[in-house]
């Protein structure tokens, strides 16, 4: 369950005749490998950086693109429908990876968690994933995001929101996305390529909001792939004593306090103590520690990189069972 792996179905069989997740992504905002570890090598070098080169990525877990995860959707009609969840700055590479090792055909929607880099600086390439028509005349893809993500959006990519040409503007192929705004607010659900999601509004860091989602009806899976701070209306929501017992908590393990990282260790006991009671944890935003403010030769020694995410769930039941 690793880079590019899926949930639920491994078998071709399984995987047509239900639905799955696939982690296109579970890397941190800068992408592991970090790139100053290859072209400035410590000394020793970094064995994270330097085996991410050297092994394939579907059999590395060192190498991590922009935390993002695919949900194929099989519906009551069995037809399989592709929904996204962030554009992060690495997703054509993602696409190459993953889309065609899983044979997926198609973008059919896309949710936005926040309007950072590692979640909306793809958007340019999802026209690689639309049909071709040199004047635009696709079906729009559907794009949910709040309208903070929006303003930023638009700065960003002015010509992805433009709905009509300027005078004597040529057209250019461009992505073709129908904007809804989606609200702060878990009351206010929505529903995605026929898929019903409950927005879980989460602080990420003390000035911004960004938000999880919680989605599934036979399994009850909650995803948060930034979060420092869990407001208590939205813990509520995801635990066992509010809105119930959720199947599979998909949560991001750059967990602050302070300015200092917390450690799995320590996350996984404040977790599973606390209100949340899922069955499964996975963990995406895995770091590569490595900046100004830490000191970089020490980064060998942090080892959650080295961990596939099967490690982590493993352990991660074990403390889940003793509870
Ligand atoms: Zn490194
Ligand atoms: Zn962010």
């Amino acid at each position: 369950m690793e880079n590019g792996n899926c949930f639920e179905s491994e078998s071709k069989e399984k995987k047509d005749s239900s639905s799955s997740l696939l982690f296109l992504g579970t890397g941190c905002s800068s992408a592991v490998p970090n790139v100053l570890c290859l072209i400035q090598p410590s000394n020793p070098p970094c064995e994270v950086c330097t085996q991410s080169l050297s092994i394939p990525p579907e059999k590395n877990p060192n190498y991590r693109c922009n935390t993002s995860l695919l949900i194929d959707y099989r519906n009551d009609n069995g037809e399989h429908k592709y929904i996204l969840i962030d554009v992060g700055k690495t997703f054509r590479e993602q696409v190459l990876r993953w889309f065609t090792h899983h044979n997926i055909p198609q973008v059919d929607s896309i949710i936005l968690t926040h309007e950072h880099a590692d979640a909306v600086l793809g958007l340019d390439d999802i026209r690689a994933v639309q049909p071709f028509s040199p004047t635009n005349d696709i079906e729009p893809t559907q794009i949910y995001l709040t309208q903070f993500a929006m303003d930023s959006v638009a700065e960003k990519f002015p010509y992805l929101v433009q709905k009509k040409l300027k005078e004597g503007q040529e057209v250019r192929r461009v992505a073709q996305l129908d904007w809804n705004i989606i609200k702060n607010d878990f009351e206010e659900l929505f529903v995605s390529s026929g898929l019903q999601f409950v927005p879980l509004p989460v602080m990420h860091g003390e000035d911004y909001v960004s938000l999880g989602f919680l989605f599934g009806s036979k399994s009850r899976i909650a995803y948060i792939s930034d979060v420092s701070r869990f407001p208590s209306n939205t813990e509520h929501v995801i635990s066992k004593t509010g809105g119930g017992q959720l199947d599979l908590l998909i949560l991001d393990t750059l967990y602050k306090v302070s300015s200092f990282l917390l450690c799995l260790g320590c996350l996984i006991s404040v977790l599973s103590v606390d209100t949340f009671t899922p069955i499964f944890y996975m963990l995406v935003q895995w770091y590569q520690r490595n900046n100004a403010s830490m000191d970089r030769n020490s980064h060998n020694e942090y080892d959650l990189t080295y961990l596939s995410l099967e490690d982590a769930i493993s352990r991660v039941y074990l403390v889940v069972v003793r509870n």
